[in-house]
């Protein structure tokens, strides 16, 4: 396989693209990105006669902003045969020499793709057969799996993944249900940055009743609210009002302050912040709190209005590394672009020391 298959949020290809091409050249290969707007996908093709595992292994999947999946893929398959689809797929897959543990199938995620779910389905007992009569399909085959990414009715492209360097979600989504008494759907980001940024076998540590957190521009208080859920105390900074059921709970002090201006009374574990503003701002706010320990940790949005988001999310994060390393802050940052972010990135900042 000569090329890289990656997921991303329709209407995101642009900076999916600008992203994995910079990247890619940083990387020292040669190849260009194909990316078709508010399609959901973005390839990536070698053009350097580079097997394009390197490059993946070059590129590890949670050092990507903007990827849901980042896949090894062959090229696609088109104009099949409507009536016998599974012929050129296994004849494919067999030539390729690779083998497998799991089949899985995948769709973009926009309308067009949805109305494509149920073939992947339909295909999948005799293609399964076929693949493990033909030794491609094993119990043991290094983890890796075969991922069918259907862009029409006759249109797929095949794809490998690899254990720890990959979504383990379907389509590298990660649904989570919106909890009925939080005060705003937004709360589900901060949920989903947990699971994204934090080991869960980290979360009884790093998610305790013993820890405190700051929820700058928190109105109403959505996360706050899984701060609280945790059992966290939380001083939830914004002119605007909280959800009283959720200052019921005792743990959250509201002060009606600007963010800017308010400082913590004692050092924190935690910082979050959601506010609406210019991403630059709201990085130096995050790096002076880091730079003066006023927290060890902390998850951010980054609004990105403007139309190249990946340029200003590079920025930010070069300005945040200049920040911390020009104070001698050893730090782990990791930047996504969430599943239930909208125009906007998440940022996790761990002090290593
Ligand atoms: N994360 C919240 C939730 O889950 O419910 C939603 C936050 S909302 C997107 C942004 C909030 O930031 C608004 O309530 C706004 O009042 C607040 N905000 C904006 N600028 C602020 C500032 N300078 N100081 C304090 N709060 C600010």
């Amino acid at each position: 396989p000569n090329e890289l298959l990656l997921y991303c949020r329709a209407g995101f290809e642009a900076d999916m693209a600008a992203e994995v091409g910079e990247k890619a050249a940083l990387a020292g290969h040669v190849g260009y990105p194909l990316a078709v707007a508010n399609t959901g996908f973005v390839r990536f093709i070698l053009t350097d006669g580079s097997p394009a595992n390197t490059l993946h292994r070059a590129l590890p999947f949670e050092s990507l902003v903007f990827a849901r999946q980042s896949l090894v893929a062959f090229a696609p398959l088109e104009a099949l045969d409507r009536s016998d689809r599974i012929s050129a797929i296994v004849s494919q897959v067999e030539k390729s020499g690779w083998s497998f543990e799991q089949t899985l199938h995948e769709v973009p995620d926009t309308n067009e793709g949805k109305s494509l779910s149920a073939l992947g389905r339909s295909l999948n007992v005799p293609l399964e057969s076929a693949c493990r009569k033909r030794g491609a399909l094993r119990r043991k085959a290094g983890k890796r799996w075969l991922h069918l990414f259907w862009s029409a009715g006759d249109r797929v492209q095949l794809a490998i993944s690899f254990p720890g360097n990959r979504s383990d979600h379907p389509g590298g989504i990660h649904h989570l249900r919106a909890p009925r008494e939080a005060p705003s759907r937004s709360t589900l980001k901060l949920e989903e940055a947990w699971h994204t940024f934090i080991p869960r076998q980290q979360w009884d540590e790093l998610l305790a009743d013993n820890l405190w957190a700051a929820d700058l521009g928190a109105a109403p208080g959505g996360w706050t609210w899984q701060l609280v859920r945790r059992g966290l105390s939380v001083y939830a900074i914004d002119n605007g009002p909280m959800q009283e059921a959720l200052m019921a709970s005792g743990l959250v002090e509201h002060l009606r302050e600007d963010a800017y201006d308010w400082s913590p009374p004692h050092p924190l574990d935690w910082l979050v912040c959601d506010m609406v503003d210019r991403p630059s701002r709201v990085t130096e706010l995050m790096a002076h709190w880091l730079v003066r320990g006023w927290s060890q940790r902390a998850i951010f949005n980054l609004k990105l209005p403007m139309k190249q988001r990946w340029q200003e999310v590079s920025n930010c994060l070069a300005l945040l590394e200049t920040r911390l390393g020009a104070a001698g802050r050893q730090t782990h940052i990791r930047c996504r672009h969430l599943y239930h972010d909208r125009e906007e990135v998440t940022v996790y900042v761990a002090s290593v020391d």
